[in-house]
C-alpha cells in the first residue's frame, strides 16, 4: 500500500469559506465531498493532516468591524476552526476512517490538545489528523498554522484547496484577462503580492523548502493525482 504515492505525508489546508459553500455556515454536501477525497487518499496509504479555517463562521477582522477587540475576535475565529474540524471529523469517521482532532489550545472535553509527538503517532497509525485552533495565537492565520504544522510533522507537501484551478495573475472570477500560472516561486508570490496565502506562511514555507500545490478542490480526484506526482494546479516552490 502507498507505493504508488510520490508524496506520502501531506498537509491539506481547507478554508472555512470553502466548507461553507455559497450559503456560508456548513454544507453537508461539501463536507461529504471533501471527506470522500480525503478517504480516497487515505486508502492509498497517504498520511494526511488537515488544517481547517474558520472564515465561514467568523474571522477576527469581522469581529473587529462589529466592535469586538481584535484579540477576542481572533480567539472567536480560532474557536470557529474547532467547529469546522469537529464537523469534518464526524463526516470522515462516518466513512470508516479513524481521525483525531488536535487543538492548538486545550478544549479537552471535545478534542486532544496538540502534542507534536502524538500527532506523528496518529499519522503513523493511519489516522487522519485534523489540526484545529490555528496556531493558538491571535494575529495569525490558518495558512500560517498549515505552514507551521507542515514543518512540525515533516510533511512533504502542502495542498491548498481552492475553488479555482490554481494561481492566476488576477482574480479569475472577476477579471477575465487573469492568466493561469502553472508554476512560481515563493519569492515571486511575495514580490507580486499574489493573494494566495499571507506572507508569514509563505516565508515559513520558503525557508523550510516545503512545496505548495494550489488546486481546485471541487475537481474530483485532484488530491490523489497530486499525491501521485501528477501536475495539477499551481506548484509553488523555491526554484522553478
Ligand atoms: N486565527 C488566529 N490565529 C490563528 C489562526 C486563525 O487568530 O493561528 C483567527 C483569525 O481571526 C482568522 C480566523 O481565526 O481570521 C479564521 O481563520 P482564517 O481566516 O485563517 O480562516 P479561513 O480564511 O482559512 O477560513
Amino acid at each position: 500500500m502507498g507505493s504508488s504515492l510520490h508524496y506520502k505525508r501531506a498537509i491539506l489546508k481547507i478554508s472555512g469559506e470553502l466548507l461553507g459553500g455559497e450559503s456560508g455556515g456548513l454544507s453537508s454536501e461539501i463536507l461529504k465531498k471533501v471527506a470522500d477525497e480525503i478517504c480516497e487518499a487515505h486508502a492509498l496509504g497517504a498520511e494526511i493532516g488537515i488544517i481547517v479555517g474558520g472564515g465561514n463562521i467568523i474571522r477576527g477582522q469581522q469581529a473587529e468591524a462589529i466592535g469586538i477587540d481584535r484579540v477576542t475576535g481572533d480567539y472567536m475565529g480560532m474557536l470557529a476552526t474547532v467547529i469546522n474540524a469537529l464537523a469534518l471529523q464526524n463526516v470522515i469517521e462516518q466513512k470508516g476512517v479513524q481521525t483525531r482532532v488536535l487543538t492548538a489550545f486545550e478544549i479537552r472535553a471535545v478534542a486532544e490538545p496538540y502534542v507534536r509527538r502524538r500527532a506523528l503517532r496518529h499519522l503513523e497509525k493511519g489516522r487522519v489528523v485534523i489540526f484545529a485552533g490555528g496556531t493558538g495565537n491571535p494575529y495569525f492565520s490558518t495558512d500560517t498554522a498549515a505552514a507551521l504544522r507542515a514543518n512540525e510533522i515533516n510533511a512533504e507537501i502542502l495542498l491548498k484547496g481552492t475553488k479555482v484551478d490554481g494561481v492566476y495573475t488576477g482574480d479569475p472570477e472577476k477579471d477575465p484577462t487573469a492568466q493561469f500560472i502553472p508554476e512560481l516561486t515563493f519569492d515571486r508570490m511575495l514580490r507580486e503580492k499574489l493573494a494566495i496565502m499571507d506572507s508569514t506562511a509563505a516565508a515559513m514555507l520558503r525557508d523550510s523548502k516545503i512545496p505548495v500545490v494550489v488546486f481546485n478542490l471541487w475537481q474530483r480526484g485532484n488530491i490523489i493525482k497530486i499525491l501521485k506526482g501528477e501536475r495539477v494546479g499551481t506548484l509553488i516552490r523555491n526554484e522553478v
